[in-house]
């Protein structure tokens, strides 16, 4: 842990309770968040808050995340930085979604469109410090497992946001 990453940790928390806890913060070049998956040969940092997150409770994500909800963080792609050799392996799981892990330890850590080229998105659970960035909203509630109560006020969509 490098003093400057102590630093913009020091930052971010200072935004997040400027918001209550529950903003996505604005773009701050001087942050510096990392992450990775399990077994460490895939490594990330990052130089901005992500400007959207959301639960996704879509059957795809429970799939090939292994988990009934998926978090996930989105970021433009120049803002994410692969500090590892190795990068994500990706399945694709429609014509135009790539969904990416460790091909080592089978971490889910990534998703794209490809048809959205400008954007790159990160599982939150794969932060260092996943407390650092909430989600806004949920998608795909129609699929949302019956017997998992989030009791939160974020808006509930039934299926995509748009
Ligand atoms: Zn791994
Ligand atoms: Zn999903």
């Amino acid at each position: 842990m490098t003093g400057i990453v102590g630093a913009a940790r020091l930052v971010l928390i200072q935004v997040i309770t400027e918001k209550n806890g529950i903003g996505i913060m604005e773009q701050d070049s001087e942050v510096i968040i990392e992450g990775g998956c399990l077994c460490r040969s895939l490594r990330y940092s990052i130089t901005a808050m992500p400007f959207d997150a959301d639960h996704c409770h879509c059957s795809l994500c429970q799939k090939s995340t292994g988990a009934v909800v998926a978090s996930w963080m989105d970021f433009r792609i120049e803002q994410v930085n692969w500090l590892s050799s190795s990068t994500p392996k990706e399945y694709a799981s429609s014509e135009t979604t790539r969904r990416g892990f460790c091909p080592n330890c089978g971490t889910s850590i990534s998703f794209r469109d490809i048809g959205h080229p400008q954007y790159y998105t990160l599982s939150i659970a794969s932060l260092d410090d996943p407390n650092l960035v909430a989600p806004q909203y949920h998608i795909h509630t129609s699929n949302q497992l019956r017997w998992l109560n989030i009791k939160d006020n974020a808006p509930r969509y039934t299926s995509s946001r748009s």
